[in-house]
């Protein structure tokens, strides 16, 4: 396991990230019936870079940081993918990050490839002046790496849309130019989109429907729980929540609060921003984050890291939908558990694919120095989420596999034809 450590781990299981990744590849190419010589190249990254980041602290000390960037395929377009700050970050947790943006990017057939970057770092305990000096150290290093047609870094677990802020500038400082499509997730005001901040939640939330839609769920009487509640869970609550849905539960890294009466999402994301937590809300009980995972509820959103939902408990998750906001949240000996149950996972490569889309639009506007109303960049999100579910749906009934499969054989399948037609060089 890459990030925090669950007490319901089965340390048999299969837990590192990266050869996660690649089992679930080699499943659905093994489906796919691709050729050896394609596999080899499809399942590797291109091209993974580690770094020693040196960092004066506000103590006057030097504290040197390791940091990431992993550019997985870039077949069908620029490569794409976000930056995570976190204490776990690990080289093959990102090499998995980026892999999964490849076939995100592809599932819902935008044209980028994949990559991810992290640093090993706990931005929670940084002063911000700590935070810009190891942002621009980080950003220097990759700078050659990335650029509006090679590499577009965004957000993702602890960095937000200031840091995408500084990696823009130091960008544009060291190439002579102002260019904001270098990075997405940016403040509006410097070339952001509208509706980027939502637009994960936004498009988990789109799917999460569309999934009720096919089991004949009604949503004016479904319930949800949400695992995680920073930018993707707080927001998919919500939204969840204005779709008629009854919250019944949430937790961040602090615990987990319940109430069958349903939560009221305002209130705590009010409280929230008080006080930087969901734990101690009033009007709920307290119960632990795995307790969240094991609630009967149509929809169960697990929207923190990756493997939540494991061989461990995988036969207690009684939820009819399992809509992975979160990268990676569940392994694949839970996802086998899952489907025999007849749980519907709707998976991260495409259930939190609505970032990269908005992120997609942002650097389009970017380009094109033209820039839409949120209503505009909503309803693009919503077709190319509606399109790429009834692909994934069509795709998994066909070959008679589950949602996560039916995703990567489309996915694959759309690298493996870029690939092919551009041919192997030299
Ligand atoms: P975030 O930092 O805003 O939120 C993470 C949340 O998870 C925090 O509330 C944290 O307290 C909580 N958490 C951590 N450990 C937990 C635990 N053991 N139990 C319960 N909660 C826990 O990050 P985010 O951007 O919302 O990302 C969350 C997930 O969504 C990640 O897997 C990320 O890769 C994925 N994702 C995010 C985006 C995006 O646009 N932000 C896009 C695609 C995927």
């Amino acid at each position: 396991m890459a990030l925090t450590a669950s007490p319901v781990l089965d340390t048999a299981e299969e837990l590192n990230p990266f050869r996660i990744a690649m089992s679930q590849f080699d499943t659905a190419a093994e489906l796919l019936r691709l050729e050896p010589d394609l596999r080899e190249v499809l399942r590797r990254p291109r091209r993974s870079l580690s770094l020693s980041l040196p960092v004066r602290m506000d103590s006057g000390k030097i504290h040197v940081f390791d940091g990431y960037r992993v550019q997985h395929n870039n077949s069908r377009g620029p490569c794409k993918g976000g930056i995570r700050y976190h204490p776990n970050v690990s080289f093959d947790e990102v090499k998995a990050l980026a892999s999964w943006m490849t076939w995100k990017c592809a599932t819902v057939n935008i044209p980028f490839g994949g990559a991810k970057g992290g640093i090993i770092c706990d931005p929670r305990k940084m002063s911000k002046g700590e935070l810009e000096r190891l942002t621009r150290r980080y950003a220097y290093e990759i700078s050659d790496l990335i650029g509006p047609d090679r590499d577009i870094p965004a957000p993702d677990v602890y960095t937000d849309s200031q840091i995408m802020a500084w990696i823009m500038d130091t960008y544009s400082m060291t190439h002579g130019a102002s260019s904001p499509g270098v990075v997405t997730g940016k403040p509006i005001w410097l070339g952001g989109s509208e509706g980027r901040n939502e637009a994960t939640a936004r498009g988990c939330v789109f799917v999460a429907r569309r999934a009720c839609e096919v089991l004949g769920i009604d949503l004016k009487n479904a319930t949800a729980a949400v695992q995680g509640f920073g930018n993707a869970g707080s927001i998919a609550a919500r939204l969840l929540a204005k779709s008629g849905f009854k919250i019944i539960a949430v937790s961040d890294s602090r615990g987990g609060i319940l109430n069958r009466k349903g939560l009221d999402v305002a209130s705590l994301l009010a409280y929230k921003e008080k006080t930087g937590s969901v734990a101690g809300f009033s009007g709920a009980e307290k119960i632990s984050s795995e307790a969240v995972l094991e609630l009967e509820v149509d929809v169960l959103v697990p929207a923190a890291l990756e493997n939540q939902i494991t061989r461990a408990n995988a036969e207690k998750i009684r939820a009819k939908i399992v809509a992975e906001a979160a990268n990676g949240p569940t392994t694949p000996a839970a996802d086998t558990v899952l489907h025999k149950k007849g749980i519907m996972v709707l998976p991260d490569i495409l259930a939190n694919a609505g970032g990269v889309t908005v992120s997609y639009f942002e650097w389009v506007q970017d380009l094109a120095e033209d820039f839409w109303e949120e209503g505009e960049v909503n309803r693009r999100l919503e077709k190319v989420m509606g399109k790429a579910f009834d692909d994934v749906h069509r795709t998994a009934k066909e070959y008679a596999v589950d949602m996560r499969t039916g995703a990567y054989i489309l996915a694959i399948g759309r690298v493996a034809k870029a690939t092919q037609s551009r041919g192997i060089w030299p």
